[in-house]
């Protein structure tokens, strides 16, 4: 996709804070953290949001979901994580390009979903 902004910095047109990359799966910091550790995580591969991934996606997000623990120990989350995939306008999602938000590093607040 020409104008997406994570397939440029899958590329590496943009540039961003990554902190792990495979052949079909990058992670980099959010530019604007909710929290204490906030990284993204994203297929390399373009898929618009949740509702656009189809059967052959299906061992790539359950690669991602088993990498999420993984990548959040090694950041730092000792005691957990949120994982969260804003999708579609109404899901509040911003970017379309499917992506997991990995937040932690500080308790739930209440109120927060
Ligand atoms: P969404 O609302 O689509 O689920 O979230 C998009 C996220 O991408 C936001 O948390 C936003 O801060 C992050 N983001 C947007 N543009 C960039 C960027 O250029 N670089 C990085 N690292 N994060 C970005
Ligand atoms: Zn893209």
């Amino acid at each position: 996709m020409d104008n997406c902004i994570f397939c440029k910095i899958a590329k590496r047109e943009i540039p961003s804070n990554e902190i792990y990359e495979d052949e079909d799966i990058l992670a980099f910091n959010d530019i604007n953290p909710a929290a204490p550790i906030h990284f993204l995580l994203i297929p390399k591969m373009h898929i618009d949001s949740l509702t656009d991934a189809q059967d052959i996606h299906q061992s790539l997000l359950g690669k991602m979901l088993l990498l999420a623990p993984q990548l959040a120990k090694k950041q730092g989350c000792e005691n957990g994580f949120r994982t969260i995939i804003n999708t579609g306008p109404a899901g509040g999602q911003e970017i379309f390009h499917l992506h997991f938000h990995i937040i932690g590093g500080r308790d739930r607040l209440p109120g927060m979903i």
